[in-house]
């Protein structure tokens, strides 16, 4: 393998990784990154406030059609004509008249309960419709400084992407294909020399077998950090 002309290619393709992650570390990327989770909460967040403040009409509906029917029957009882009944009818007809004042009693009780959760949930509906629209706006400046940011140093990219295609005419494509499927993985560097007995990236202590390998072939992928171990001494 010609080691020498891919080490050439990897040098320059460490100014395009360089700018690569100065993109990728970048403060408004990180914001904005941030700011779609946030967004997504809120989001979540409101349709459950909603539902729940669904609920909470529900139950305050129900309970004021039970209050109307209480109410009606207290008129229908007061309206009857207590002269003409005996003492047993009345006394029936007084227990009966204060179980009804009980229920409306305890019924207004739970209506202005229900009316307190309805109006902690509004409340709380109003606060995440804020932060919804405060994180939205912090998403959408930052991801346009991103961008800015990605069209200013897009040029100089773009100079070195053509230099390193110019280059690739070269490299044995087998080579390059391995060296584009590390790159793809993140891997930077991706050949790295053979340092007494260890990968010089990761420190790995290689065995006898495995050294002897990389003298006789060349190269060998590093079981721990998977850069391609090189031996420098056949290209000083
Ligand atoms: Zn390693």
């Amino acid at each position: 393998m010609d080691i020498k002309k891919i080490l050439e290619y990897q040098k320059k393709d460490a100014e395009l990784n360089k700018l690569e992650k100065e993109l990728v570390k970048s403060e408004c990327k990180k914001i904005y990154q941030d700011m779609i989770s946030v967004v997504k909460q809120a989001q979540d967040k409101s349709a459950s406030l909603e539902a729940q403040a669904g609920y909470i009409k529900a139950e305050i509906d129900r309970l004021n059609k039970s209050y109307k029917e209480n109410s009606n029957n207290v008129s229908k009882v007061s309206s009857k004509d207590f002269s003409s009944m005996k003492e047993e009818e009345i006394e029936n007809l007084i227990s009966m008249m204060e179980a009804l004042q009980n229920n409306l009693s305890i019924l207004e009780k739970k209506m202005l309960a229900e009316a307190e959760k309805l109006n902690i949930t509004l409340t709380e509906f109003e606060k995440t419709k804020k932060l919804y629209g405060n994180a939205k706006a912090k998403y959408i400046d930052n991801k346009k400084q991103y961008e800015e940011l990605v069209k200013a140093k897009g040029p100089e990219m773009e100079k070195i992407k053509q230099e390193l295609r110019e280059m690739e005419k070269d490299i044995d494509q087998k080579v390059l294909a391995r060296y584009k499927q590390h790159r793809q993985d993140n891997l930077f560097p991706i050949f790295t020399p053979l340092s007494n007995k260890s990968c010089s990236f990761c420190m790995l202590e290689l065995s006898a077998v495995e050294v002897d390998k990389i003298k006789s072939q060349g190269y060998l992928e590093c079981d721990n950090c998977h850069r391609i171990i090189y031996n420098s001494e056949n290209n000083k």
